[in-house]
């Protein structure tokens, strides 16, 4: 089994987060390390590290953290102007907590989706 990252303390509430959501799926809490006005972070219970390890068993939780991150998008008022939502995975895509995990961030504009590489 993958070793368990600092997000599984937080679902288990044995260390602190500011905790909006939860339930038999996914927890949602603020990042630590806000990016724009509203970061939050909607994570499986279950430690799956990666993109790369989602399974067809995983699909009920997959669709949960996106109905949850509308949810959270409409009570923190950042649905009407938009927002974005952005899953890392691996070296390349710049994941530093090996538990997979959505960002959803808003309340402001969040800038254009990626910076275009030099070489391109
Ligand atoms: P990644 O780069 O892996 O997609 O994003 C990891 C995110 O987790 C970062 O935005 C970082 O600020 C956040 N983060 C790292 N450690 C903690 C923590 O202990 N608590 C909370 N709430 N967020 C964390």
């Amino acid at each position: 089994m993958a070793t368990e990252t600092i997000f599984s303390q937080i679902i288990r509430k044995e260390l602190p987060s500011d905790m909006l959501y939860q339930d038999e799926l996914v927890t949602a809490f603020r990042d630590i390390s806000p990016a724009r006005p509203t970061h939050i972070l909607i994570v499986p219970n279950e430690h799956i590290p990666s993109s790369n390890d989602v399974e067809a068993h995983h699909e009920a939780t997959m669709g949960r953290m996106h109905t949850v991150a509308r949810k959270l998008a409409v009570e923190t008022g950042i649905d009407k102007n938009g927002y974005r939502l952005i899953i890392n995975c691996g070296e390349h895509g710049r994941q530093e907590v090996l538990h997979l995990h959505m960002h959803l961030l808003g309340g402001a504009d969040v800038g254009p989706m990626l910076v275009r590489a030099q070489s391109e």
